[in-house]
């Protein structure tokens, strides 16, 4: 009888016990242990940037970067459609207008040509979210920045150690996050990262992670709204052990990737778009193996056979302007976004964690042949 293969597995082949235990037998749990400073010491010398923020996961990571970035009510800010909830929930707590734009069919990234015919003199900021493995076309990004001086927040939730034209994922615009999340490349089970090269920046992100203490001030008296998103000790422990092997983790996801392309390509006779392998200026690190099925009744189908065959699949995000959430707060009618509205109704991805093992690798995709045997 075959087992259930979990969408995800983490994997963790390290100093993760070791660290783990430093922090039990010393009794550093909270966020005040020597981990955290380490951490964000190494992580953000990993991103190229100056400082390092630790904080309790990616979506407080955004909520964080937003309000330390000034966006405030009335604000317009730009992101893609087809994304996780977290930044345009971010926008909407701060204020913000969340301003849409389709994807691109291919690399399934926010379309970066349609980005300035949506520029207004409300619009403060542009969130970059890189999705599933290919980085944004970072340098256009950055043009219209400084043209219309306009602050960028990186999304890299998903891009540990990914590169946008030599230069890593992590290091572009005002400010970037990242999620360790057990689904991610690397993982403290839940957390994130701010980073970022600005001192004052850095700053205020410290304070807003700690319930905006004032550092020059009497302790327990207060001049902002903040949260309390703090890291423990015992995940920048996780999140240390997991850093020293990023570099074989990569390799693995690559491999993963490279061997999905190779057992699925048959699909792209059936009218299924896989992931682009790479483009002038990335390759693709499969974070997730996703796979956009011609229609959403054909995509219905394998997930319906696939979890028959007790494998754990994922469908992809659901697009922002198509939220039930906000279209009850939002009377007017949206635009439509074609690219991003079919990758939402027909997307998904099979097993992808580092964790996985080759023999449920081929299970998986012996599985998706026999349906098209
Ligand atoms: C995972 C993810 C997040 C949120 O991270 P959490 O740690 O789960 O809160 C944000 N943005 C993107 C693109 C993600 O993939």
């Amino acid at each position: 009888m075959n087992e259930f293969i979990p969408v995800n597995t983490p994997l963790f082949t390290g100093n993760e016990k070791k660290y783990l235990n430093e922090c039990i037998d010393t009794g550093w749990v909270s966020s005040e242990g020597a981990f955290i400073k380490k951490f964000e010491h190494e992580f953000s010398r990993y991103c190229n940037r100056k400082h390092g923020i630790a904080v309790s996961n990616g979506s407080a990571a955004l909520d964080i970067a937003v309000k330390a970035i000034g966006i405030k009510k009335g604000d317009e800010v730009i992101l893609p459609t087809f994304t996780i909830i977290s930044p345009a929930l971010s926008i909407i707590k701060a204020g913000g207008i969340p301003v849409y734009v389709d994807s691109e069919a291919d690399t399934w990234n926010m379309d970066v040509d349609k980005i300035e015919a949506c520029i207004t003199d409300k619009t403060k900021a542009i969130v970059v979210v890189h999705i599933y493995g290919l980085p944004v076309e970072m340098d256009k990004i950055l043009n219209l920045a400084s043209k219309y001086n306009l602050r960028i927040i990186e999304d890299a939730a998903e891009m540990h150690g990914q590169t946008f034209d030599n230069k890593i994922c992590g290091s572009f615009g005002d400010i970037s996050i990242f999620s360790f999340y057990a689904n991610k490349t690397i993982t403290t089970g839940e957390g994130g990262m701010i980073v970022c090269d600005d001192d004052k920046l850095a700053e205020k992100c410290k304070k807003y992670r700690n319930l905006s203490f004032e550092p020059d001030q009497p302790r327990f008296m207060h001049f902002e709204t903040g949260w309390n998103y703090r890291m423990t000790n015992m995940q920048a422990a996780l999140g240390l052990a997991q850093l020293e092997q990023i570099d074989n983790l990569i390799i693995k996801k690559r491999a993963m990737g490279a061997f999905y392309q190779n057992e699925l390509k048959f699909l792209k006779n059936y009218g299924f778009d896989l992931p682009l392998p790479s483009t002038p200026f990335a390759q693709n690190i499969y974070w997730v193996f996703g796979l956009v099925a011609p229609t959403e009744s054909e995509k219905i189908k394998v997930l319906d056979h696939l979890k028959k065959e007790l494998i754990g699949t994922r469908p992809f995000f659901w697009c922002m302007h198509e939220q039930p959430l906000f279209i009850s707060n939002n009377t007017e009618k949206m635009p439509s976004f074609p690219i991003a509205e079919k990758l939402a109704r027909c997307g998904f991805y099979i097993p992808s964690g580092l964790g996985l093992t080759e023999f449920d690798m081929k299970r998986t995709v012996n599985s998706i042949k026999k349906l098209y045997a």
